[in-house]
């Protein structure tokens, strides 16, 4: 007896050992990092049986139910879903066959401990589908719960640990077109609707649960054995035909090259994707019913180079996702980072073969550090792994640094473990963890054992530790008894922080001397200094720092290097290009009148498509936020001249394009502004030049704030012309920020802190862009505080990219004392600021600071 009695305590003991804490967790908002191990310990093989009944108009409620079945390890503990949405959507809750009251609280669904069981339990549920990820539209609808908002549709225990089957019926309009996860099984159809009825999916992460369900057209093909099904709603017919093959095309060399790399078949049911225009962001990975962008995909005529090899990345990055995410997927949304770097870095090798004539060191630069340079330099900066306690703050783990930062220390790792080792660890990483999840430090376990050097020592720096180093070339002279002493100069990496950290890299340097030119690794390991010239070799020699791309951080640079532009590699004129930029918002000797110069030459000869858009778009940033208005007036006429002589003289109509969508952005005198308005107006035609529909949405908007006189029948004639019905709402929705009249668009600022007024993103993002044109400057900078004000509710109601973005285009363009002192004082009242949304304040005003500083120093 007595025997017994211990022995179960010694086994109690063990489970709650296990579990971490013998009750449940505190009820609080979100899904806290506390609540998702406790759930994890304790609960498993969950399947949501789910069914929407979607009417047509998106201003009716979606009827809903669910079952969820789970195991549970251990009874007595009160079991938490979540559900963020009001309890009124709640109709009615079953545990066990019992009916039960409902308790919510806290955005979650209690379920009480004493009717569940030991093993397995449960639960029916009614209700009414919550709608603030179901993103609906006229016509259709598509849900995006990453990376926690699939508990604002139906509750279920929102964590990527926790992966679950899904088995899910929709009721839709008979007329409407619907994917999700699994295939569908069963169709039955009346006169006005049908039931869709989807198989049980493969076991998949809750934020990775989707469906897209609307008027939408289907397209199915089989490419190389394998059938996949496109959804899309373009009307223009030409534009489908010119663009279709080439996406099931890349799909399939994506999932062909992936089989490869990793020794893993495509590991899930099926694979589709859906092309939606309102969509937030470029595309999201939901498990074999990707959604895109539909203008990313679906290309204009005479797409430029980078709009190609954009689209090729993110079908790539995309399909990665499906291993790399889907397949093993992080933890917990603080190593979201390791996701995207994986389908990033894969993707820039995925895409090489499909461009054959592509410098691909070179757009693997133009993809990566600009924007992570453009974190890395603020006071803002973020490291690549980051804390977070709960995931309603998730969302803030993205950005340029997980993006485009990690995936330049992926290639840095990938160097120092070598290529094969590397691919090695991967596919026993993909292996061991399939369709479950593992961490960061999972894989740098299973890398270590495959190398010589200390990762973990590494990985402390590059991943964990934010800001990029700083190069220097130092003179150094040993003395030598009795001989000349030596001379030579030291390539020095130092920490702006001053923590005394050092990135060890390998960083390549161009070097030209009067009698060769010659390309050098070198490997700046932890001492963070070496040794790279002798002095006689020197003293003539020219530099490009960072020559093929790989290294990472602010390189010495100079304006006199470009008398050799025409002998350099274009991955070198990249990275140069890149390191007088940051030299140039540095204020290191690179002044922004002076590399504008530079920049002018450099356009009239370069042919490289990507080396012209990174000029090109250098060029716009100078003029409209680097230059005083003063020294903008003095460029003015001859840049206007330059970009339109160049235009006209392009053989190539997509590098036409390319100059005259500069053209049209800079352009501010009278007859140039009048030839844009010619053309929009078809006045003037230009031979080569082929204009889409959305270019002339474009020049419209353009035109209607520098021509403010012409702004209202501008506005009406293009509303009138445009035959897509979802462009045509969009642009109904931007018109009142176009207007010449400053109380309406004030009063569509206004409107957009109702959250219903930002539920479609990317036009809201369209629309400030608009109301902060740089020559509406001093009528905007009264936004910068109320949008700053708004901040910690975007965070809140908006997806994931939504907060920065909407802060960058609500400060980016400012400059003036007055503005800086807004975000200053604002930062300055608030001490007790949310950390993160802090750091992305920070990083958004980097250029207003920056530029403010600029401009300063030029009077
Ligand atoms: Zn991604």
């Amino acid at each position: 007896m007595k025997m017994t009695k211990i022995r179960t305590l010694f086994i109690s003991l063990l489970i709650f050992g296990t579990l971490g804490c013998s009750t449940s967790p505190k009820v609080e908002p979100g899904v806290s990092l506390e609540l998702a191990k406790f759930r994890k310990a304790l609960i498993s093989d969950v399947n949501y049986e789910l069914l929407f009944n979607i009417p047509g108009k998106e201003t009716e409620d979606i009827s809903a139910s669910e079952t969820i079945t789970f195991t549970l390890k251990e009874a007595g503990h009160d079991i938490q879903l979540d559900f963020r949405e009001s309890a009124e959507l709640l109709k009615s809750l079953q545990i066990n066959g019992t009916d039960v009251e409902i308790q919510r609280r806290e955005e979650h669904l209690i379920l009480p401990a004493h009717l569940l069981n030991e093993g397995v339990n449960t639960v029916d549920i009614e209700f009414t589908a919550g709608e603030s990820s179901l993103n609906r539209n006229p016509g259709y609808l598509y849900t995006l719960f990453v990376p926690d908002r699939a508990r604002t549709a139906f509750p279920l225990f929102d964590q990527p640990d926790l992966k679950a089957t899904y088995d899910l019926t929709l009721e839709i309009p008979v007329s409407w077109e619907a994917i999700s996860n699994a295939p569908l099984a069963f169709v039955t159809e009346n006169d006005s609707a049908k039931t869709l009825e989807f198989a049980t999916s493969d076991l998949i992460s809750s934020y990775l649960f989707s469906f897209v369900a609307g008027d939408f057209e289907a397209v199915s093909r089989t490419v190389g054995g394998r059938e996949m099904t496109m959804l899309h709603r373009e009307t223009d017919k030409e534009k489908v035909a010119r663009n279709i093959d080439k996406i099931f095309e890349l799909h399939a060399a994506s999932l062909n090259w992936l089989e490869e790399y990793t020794g893993i078949d495509y590991p899930f049911q099926k694979f589709d994707f859906a092309l939606i225009p309102t969509f937030q962001y470029g595309g999201m990975e939901h498990v074999g019913a990707i959604q895109y962008r539909a203008s990313s995909l679906f290309l204009d005529e005479d797409p430029s180079e980078s709009q190609l090899l954009s689209r090729a990345s993110l079908i790539a990055h995309e399909t990665a996702h499906m291993w790399f995410g889907d397949l093993v997927t992080m933890e917990w949304f603080n190593d979201v980072w390791t996701k995207e770097v994986f389908a990033n870095f894969m993707a820039a090798i995925i895409m090489n073969p499909n461009f054959p004539d592509i410098d691909h060191d070179l757009n693997f630069v133009l993809r990566h550090h600009p924007s992570a340079y453009s974190v890395d330099r603020t006071e803002g900066a973020n490291p690549i792994r980051q804390h977070l306690e709960n995931l309603n703050e998730a969302g803030q783990m993205y950005g340029a640094i997980i993006y485009n930062k990690a995936p330049i220390m992926m290639r840095q790792l990938e160097l120092l473990v070598g290529k094969e080792l590397f691919k090695e660890g991967l596919r026993e990483y993909l292996s061991t963890y399939s369709f479950g999840n593992a961490t960061w430090p999972d894989l740098i376990t299973i890398l270590d054992q495959k190398t010589e050097q200390d990762l973990h020592a590494w990985s402390e720096v590059w991943v964990n530790t934010a800001g990029r180093p700083h190069f220097s070339v130092e003179f150094n002279e040993d003395d030598l008894p009795g001989r000349e002493p030596l001379k030579y100069d030291v390539l020095v990496q130092s920490d702006p922080a001053g923590l005394q950290r050092v990135w060890p890299q390998q960083v390549g340097i161009w070097t030209i001397s009067p009698k060769d030119s010659s390309f050098k690794f070198f490997d700046i390991l932890s001492d963070g200094q070496k040794k790279f010239a002798t002095l006689n070799k020197l003293r003539a020699e020219t530099r490009v720092f960072n020559a093929n791309g790989r290294g990472y951080g602010l390189f010495p640079a100079d304006l006199k290097t470009l008398q050799h532009w025409e002998h350099m590699r274009d991955v070198r004129k990249g990275s140069h290009l890149i390191n007088l930029y940051e030299n140039m918002l540095e204020q290191n000797e690179v002044f922004p009148d002076s590399y504008l110069d530079e920049l002018l030459g450099i356009v009239q000869t370069e042919e490289n498509q990507l080396l012209l858009n990174l000029a090109l778009g250098h060029i716009e940033t100078i003029y409209w936020k680097l230059l005083t208005e003063e020294q903008r007036n003095e460029v003015q006429a001859d840049l206007e001249d330059l970009l339109w002589n160049e235009m006209l003289a392009q053989t190539e109509s997509s590098t036409k394009k390319t100059f005259f969508n500069t053209f049209r952005d800079i352009a501010l005198s009278d007859n140039q502004v009048q030839k844009v308005y010619d053309i929009w107006s078809g006045e003037l035609e230009i031979e080569g030049l082929n204009l889409a529909e959305t270019d002339f949405i474009s020049m419209a908007g353009d035109l209607a704030v520098k021509r403010p006189d012409l702004a209202a029948p501008i506005i009406s004639e293009q509303l009138n012309r445009i035959e897509n019905p979802d462009r045509k709402r969009r642009f109904e929705f931007i018109q009142p920020a176009l207007s010449a009249d400053q109380s309406i668009r004030d009063s569509f600022f206004e409107s957009l802190k109702d959250e219903e007024n930002r539920k479609t993103e990317s036009w809201v993002l369209s629309a400030l862009g608009y109301l902060h044109h740089p020559l509406r400057i001093d009528e905007s900078d009264k936004y910068i505080l109320p949008s700053l004000e708004l901040l910690r509710e975007i965070q809140t109601t908006g997806d994931i990219f939504f907060p920065k973005r909407w802060l960058d285009v609500n400060l980016g363009n400012h400059s003036s004392d007055e503005a800086v002192k807004t975000v200053h004082t604002f930062l300055d009242n608030n001490p007790d600021y949310n950390h993160q949304l802090k750091m992305k304040i920070l990083q958004a005003a980097d250029m207003m600071f920056r530029a403010n500083e600029i401009k300063q120093y030029t009077k």
